[in-house]
């Protein structure tokens, strides 16, 4: 597993260079890799536009595709998907782009759950949705199509045709334990980094 941090630092580096030196760089870059690590950043940095391909999902932002929109604020936009699951599949994304969910700042992040919560609370009234699945996939190894994050907010029908399934097996006390350990330590500091307190704060000393 590559991470993102890292992805990002050979993205960075290879900014600005020719398809060859491009590669060059690249090869060095990765030279400490698993093959299975090199072909992740690869999938990374392509999907994540970092091959200088036009993103769609950033063209639809600036107004140059077309779109049937169905909400739009200054950061985040939703849209019909035009190969939709079941009619009503609804597109939010944020309008800064990043290749992955785990790139997004954490108040877009909140900001954009949220509008895709209550969009998906709009299908149900407004389409007759039984079900709604809110699907975010990472990477192309999850089903990530896109070069541009997005939650897929798909309104669910008695006999759709939509397959969101795995099968899961019994673990082993050790593993679990294990893996939970390793999360949990780097998961302490997510409730470190609230940035609402700091703003409150700052403006304190204004007020007479
Ligand atoms: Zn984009």
């Amino acid at each position: 597993m590559v991470s993102d941090e890292k992805v990002m630092e050979i993205a960075k580096a290879l900014q600005g260079l020719s398809p060859e030196e491009q590669q060059d760089k690249f090869n060095e870059l990765v030279q400490g890799l698993s093959p299975e690590e090199q072909k992740e950043v690869i999938e990374k940095l392509t999907g994540g536009n970092g091959g200088g391909g036009e993103c769609p999902f950033c063209g639809m932002v600036e107004g140059k595709i077309p779109v049937k929109k169905v909400y739009e604020d200054n950061k985040v936009m939703a849209i019909l998907d035009i190969n939709p699951a079941t009619k009503g599949h609804v597109l939010v994304f944020p309008k800064k782009h990043v290749a992955l969910m785990t790139q997004l700042d954490e108040t877009i992040a909140g900001h954009l759950f949220d509008v895709a919560n209550k969009l998906s609370g709009i299908l149900f009234e407004e389409l007759g949705a039984q079900g709604t699945n809110v699907v975010v996939s990472n990477g192309a190894i999850a089903g990530q199509k896109a070069p541009h994050a997005l939650i897929n907010i798909i309104p669910r029908f008695e006999g759709d045709k939509v397959a969101i399934s795995w099968q899961g097996e019994k673990a082993e006390e050790g593993d679990l334990e294990e893996v939970r350990e390793k999360i949990s330590n780097r998961a302490k500091n997510i409730s470190m980094s609230e940035p609402k307190e700091e703003k409150f704060v700052e403006e304190e000393p204004r007020i007479p």
